[in-house]
């Protein structure tokens, strides 16, 4: 069965609102009919690089109207986006063109010395995009897509391994793009979506990007997230969605400058893609005024899987699957787990993936039976609300003994010297995993180790408090802003 290319919501869009503002990063505004119009001129220029329907193509940019333009030209030809960190070097860009085959690739100007050279190894045609827009004969025509052709392939390692390519087709995209406009956001064509996650990440591309096309509103854009800058464009721009991963919730909660904003256009702040620590909910929401719906999905679930919908919201909950998508939580063998008990979440419906490109053993693994195997463990209370405990790869076995990381970091976040939190499982001889802390402190509230450490001892079970606290600067992160707990473990000295 045939059904709509997304890109034909900016076609759709751009007709009813042709001179409303579609993107802008600060000064820079692109109408919808001047985003539809170079979007039918960079799809001249693909044309011009022989791609065809089907092709993969590389985008290497950060948050700038541009990455809108090529991604739906793009999908106009009825090629498929390839979206690319931009900080990627020489071999990162290298493996993901070559294990998309990606036809061409398009890199920001000031990105182009790795991705010229990784290109040149793939041995992929790259293309550097600057400011202005380019300029080929245009192509109108908006190639027809079915159902099973992709439309993005979005690199995530998964739960282990190299980063696999998740192949996404148009109606994966589109039903979620649907639910996130009708059940979630309830988005019409006044709203102001703050753009700051990455657009070649799939939380930013399509609870932002996407949805915001669909419907008409204007999305605006920040290449990098910082908290003071973000208030400045919140207040500028009357942004009305925020969406955002916790650790920007936090340091907007946190930020002094907060009181000095009128923020009062803001009607609903989505969070997901990390651990929400029930704290910083609480401390948002008193300062912004405005409540937080967190939801919860991956790369392979385009992504959104649950949400806390309006009406219907438990907060520290990832609330409940959205349309169309089941959750089940199994045991190692597979089985459900008795209601109340922790499992991996399994997850059934519309919006999981194709598959992981080229690699069936892989895709096998993590699609059994129609249900994807997340690598979260999970659990759902008696009302059917979900709750994520944590990744099964970041559980800490201490002694025998489960410790859930998050656990430990929902109650760091308790002290009030606190800005960011993240428990590690740390080699031990005897034990096989210690617990550490490490974390940064909310300037310019002090703290010392050792009573971090004591706080947590007096609230949790013996064998469950960090037996060091490291306290540092900053913690090391993703593009995305997500905390990166593998690099903590490496760099951590052993315990014994
Ligand atoms: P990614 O594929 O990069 O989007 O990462 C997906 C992972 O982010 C999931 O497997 C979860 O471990 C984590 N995640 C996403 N949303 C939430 C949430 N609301 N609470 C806790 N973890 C989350």
């Amino acid at each position: 069965m045939a059904v709509v290319n997304l890109a034909a919501n900016l076609a759709r869009t751009a007709a009813q609102y042709p001179d409303r503002v579609a993107i802008r990063l600060d000064d820079t505004m692109l109408t919808y009919s001047e985003l539809d119009d170079a979007t039918k001129r960079a799809a001249g220029l693909l044309a011009e690089h022989g791609v065809q329907p089907g092709d993969r193509v590389g985008i290497m940019l950060p948050n700038v109207p541009q990455f809108a333009v090529l991604y739906y030209a793009t999908l106009r030809a009825g090629a498929v986006v390839v979206p690319m960190n931009p900080l990627f070097k020489e071999r990162e860009v290298a493996y993901y063109l070559s294990d998309s085959g990606a036809k061409v690739l398009f890199v920001w100007e000031d990105f182009q010395p790795g991705a010229k050279a990784g290109a040149k190894l793939a041995d992929t045609a790259c293309v550097v995009v600057d400011g202005s827009l380019t300029a080929a004969p245009p192509i109108d025509h908006v190639v027809d897509r079915a159902d099973e052709d992709t439309a993005v392939i979005f690199y995530t390692s998964g739960t282990t391994g190299r980063p696999k390519g998740a192949e996404f087709t148009h109606a994966n995209l589109m039903r979620n793009v649907e639910i996130a406009v009708r059940d979630l956001i309830q988005a019409t064509a006044e709203d102001v979506v703050f753009g700051a996650l990455p657009l070649f990440h799939v939380f930013g591309q399509t609870v932002g990007l996407n949805v915001v096309v669909a419907v008409g509103g204007c999305l605006t854009l920040m290449s990098r997230f910082d908290a003071a800058k973000a208030l400045k464009v919140l207040q500028r721009d009357k942004v009305t969605v925020f969406e955002g991963v916790p650790t920007m919730y936090v340091a907007l909660a946190n930020h002094p400058d907060r009181a000095n904003h009128d923020l009062s256009s803001l009607r609903v702040c989505l969070a997901g893609g990390a651990p929400l620590p029930a704290e910083v909910i609480t401390a948002f929401e008193q300062a912004f005024g405005c409540v937080i719906m967190e939801g919860y999905g991956l790369s392979e679930t385009s992504p959104i899987a649950s949400f806390n919908v309006p009406g219907k919201r438990r907060p520290g909950s990832i609330g409940t699957p959205v349309s169309g998508v089941r959750f089940r939580i199994v045991d190692d063998h597979g089985e459900d787990v008795p209601p109340g008990e922790i499992g991996e979440i399994t997850i059934k419906g519309h919006n999981v993936m194709k598959g992981y490109r080229g690699k069936p053993e892989q895709t096998a693994k993590a699609i059994r039976d129609g249900w994807f195997h997340s690598g979260d463990l999970g659990r759902q209370d008696e009302d059917g609300f979900y709750y994520i405990v944590d990744r099964k790869k970041d559980m800490i076995i201490r002694g025998g003994y489960n410790v859930y990381p998050r656990e430990i970091e929902e109650v760091l976040y308790e002290h009030p010297a606190v800005g960011e939190a993240a428990v590690i499982g740390v080699p031990h001889t005897e034990l096989g995993e210690e617990v550490a802390a490490v974390v940064a402190l909310k300037p310019p509230a002090t703290a010392t180790a050792d009573e971090l450490r004591d706080f947590v001892k007096g609230k949790v079970a013996a064998y469950k408090y960090p037996r060091t606290v490291r306290i540092v600067g900053e913690l090391p992160k993703n593009a995305t802003g997500k905390i990166l707990k593998r690099e903590l473990r490496i760099s951590h000295d052993r315990l014994d």
